[in-house]
C-alpha cells in the first residue's frame, strides 16, 4: 500500500492506494461505491476529521476552544461526529441550529450567526437557549420583545465588523462596509442598548474571511481581533465570557498551493490567551473553524457515462457535475477557474496517461469537473473523484438545476 501522489497536486495526505484503487476509510473506492448503491456520490472520512482535529489541538495551547461551523458540512452524522471532537457548533440558520440540537449539542455550546435573522428564527434561538450574535440594531429589538415576552433573558454576543480585514483571504467577510456584523464604531451604543434590555450579554464574535492559506495573516488577524475586543470590552454591560476571533483556516486545492503552517498560529496564540486572561478574567478565547475540519476528508465520486473525443480533445462525460459540486466547477466565488485534484479512482496507478476534461451532464459550458487534465486513461463505467470535497460540496451546490437525480453522502 502506498501513499497517493498526484502528478498535477502535491501528495495527498490523508488517503491511501492499494494498486488501482483510491482507498477511503481504508475501503476501496469501487467497494464504497457498490455500498452507495449509485454514483454520484460524496462520501466523508471520519477518521481524517479525527486526525485533523486531534492534530490541530495537538499544536494549539489547550485553553482555546475550537467550534466546528456546520455551513461547511451539515450533513447530520458529520455534525454528529464533530460534536464528539470539538468544543461547540456555530451555525449560521434556525434548519443548521435545528440539526446541531438533534446532534446533541448543549444549548450553551452553540452560536448562531448570519445576516437577516427572521423573527421566528430569533424566537427559536431564544427558546432552545442558544447565544445570538447579533448583527444589527433589528435583533436586539427583537430579541428584547422576545425576553420581555417571555421572561427569559435571551444570549447575545456582538457580532462586529472590525476596521481592518484579512488579508489575502479566499473570502473576505469583514471590514469596510458590509452586510455582517456591526460596524466597530457603532458597538460602543449597542452594547449599552444591550445592557438596558432584558438580554444576557455573552462576549464578541469577530470573523474576517475564509480559505486564507499564509499563517502570517491570519496571526495578524487575531491580533488585531483580539486588541479591537479588549478596547470594545471597556463598554459591555457585562464581563465577558467568549471571544470568538474566528478562523479563516484555508486548505490547499490547487498545485501551486502549501498547506496552511499551524506553528506560528499557535505561538501567536499562546501571547493571546495570557493577554485575554489579564486583561478579561474568565474570557474563552475560541475559535471557529469549517472547512480546515472537513474539507480534506471528503470526495466526490461520479461514473463516466460516455468518452467522447472532439477534434482530437477527450472528454469524459460523467454523471454527475456542477449541480451536486458547483465548487469544482470553479462556479462557487472563485475569479480564476482552476482544476481540484481530480483522479481516476478505480485506475489510480493506472498504464496509459491522457490529457481529458472531465464534464457533467448539464446542458452548459460551465459544467467542467476538470478542464484538460493529466489522468488515467479512463473508460465507460470507470469512477471519478474529486478530492478535497468535504466542505462546501453537496450543500452549496444548486441540486434543482436541470433536475438530474440527486447525490447521496456517505461518512466511512
Ligand atoms: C462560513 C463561516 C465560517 C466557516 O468558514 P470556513 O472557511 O469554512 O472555516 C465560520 N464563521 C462564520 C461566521 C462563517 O460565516
Amino acid at each position: 500500500m502506498t501513499s497517493v501522489t498526484f502528478r498535477q497536486h502535491a501528495a495527498h495526505p490523508w488517503f491511501a492506494v492499494d494498486g488501482d484503487q483510491l482507498l477511503i476509510g481504508g475501503r476501496s473506492i469501487t467497494d464504497i461505491a457498490a455500498q452507495a448503491g449509485q454514483t454520484p456520490f460524496y462520501v466523508y472520512d471520519r477518521g481524517v476529521m479525527t486526525r485533523k482535529m486531534h492534530e490541530l489541538r495537538a499544536a494549539l495551547p489547550c485553553e482555546v476552544h475550537v467550534h466546528y461551523a456546520m455551513k461547511a458540512n451539515p450533513m447530520p452524522a458529520v455534525v454528529s461526529h464533530m460534536l464528539g471532537l470539538v468544543d461547540g457548533l456555530d451555525v449560521a440558520s434556525a434548519g443548521e441550529m435545528r440539526v446541531a440540537l438533534d446532534a446533541g449539542a448543549a444549548s450553551d455550546l452553540v452560536s448562531f450567526a448570519g445576516p437577516g435573522k427572521t423573527d421566528s428564527e430569533l424566537a427559536r434561538a431564544a427558546a432552545a437557549g442558544i447565544t445570538v450574535n447579533i448583527e444589527s440594531e433589528r435583533e436586539i429589538r427583537v430579541l428584547a420583545a422576545i425576553g420581555t415576552g417571555t421572561g427569559r433573558r435571551p444570549r447575545v454576543a456582538v457580532r462586529v465588523n472590525p476596521d481592518f480585514e484579512l488579508k489575502t483571504s479566499g473570502m473576505k467577510m469583514g471590514g469596510g462596509p458590509k452586510q455582517f456584523g456591526i460596524d466597530a464604531e457603532r458597538v460602543p451604543d449597542v452594547l449599552a442598548a444591550i445592557g438596558a434590555a432584558p438580554l444576557e450579554f455573552q462576549g464578541f464574535h469577530i470573523f474576517s474571511g475564509s480559505q486564507n492559506l499564509r499563517a502570517e495573516a491570519i496571526v495578524e488577524a487575531q491580533q488585531k481581533s483580539v486588541a479591537l475586543a479588549l478596547r470594545l470590552a471597556q463598554h459591555a454591560p457585562s464581563p465577558v465570557r467568549t471571544l470568538n476571533i474566528g478562523g479563516g483556516f484555508g486548505i490547499p486545492y490547487f498545485p501551486d498551493e502549501r498547506p496552511l503552517e499551524i506553528a506560528p498560529i499557535a505561538t501567536n496564540l499562546r501571547e493571546l490567551v495570557t493577554r485575554v486572561a489579564r486583561a478579561l478574567p474568565g474570557a474563552q478565547l475560541v475559535l471557529e473553524l469549517g472547512r480546515y475540519l472537513v474539507g480534506e476528508s471528503g470526495a466526490y465520486v461520479c461514473r463516466v457515462i460516455d468518452r467522447k473525443v472532439s477534434r482530437g480533445q477527450v472528454f469524459l462525460v460523467c454523471d454527475g457535475g456542477l449541480h451536486h459540486h458547483l465548487a469544482a466547477s470553479g462556479n462557487f466565488g472563485q475569479v480564476l477557474r482552476k482544476n481540484y485534484p481530480v483522479l481516476i479512482g478505480n485506475r489510480v496507478q493506472g498504464g496509459a496517461r491522457e490529457i481529458a476534461s472531465v464534464v457533467g451532464p448539464l446542458c452548459t459550458p460551465l459544467d467542467l469537473l476538470a478542464d484538460r487534465m493529466d489522468l488515467s486513461r479512463a473508460e465507460e463505467g470507470d469512477l471519478v473523484v474529486v478530492l478535497q470535497s468535504g466542505a462546501y460540496g453537496l450543500s452549496a451546490s444548486p441540486r434543482a438545476f436541470l433536475n438530474h437525480p440527486p447525490a447521496v453522502e456517505l461518512l466511512v
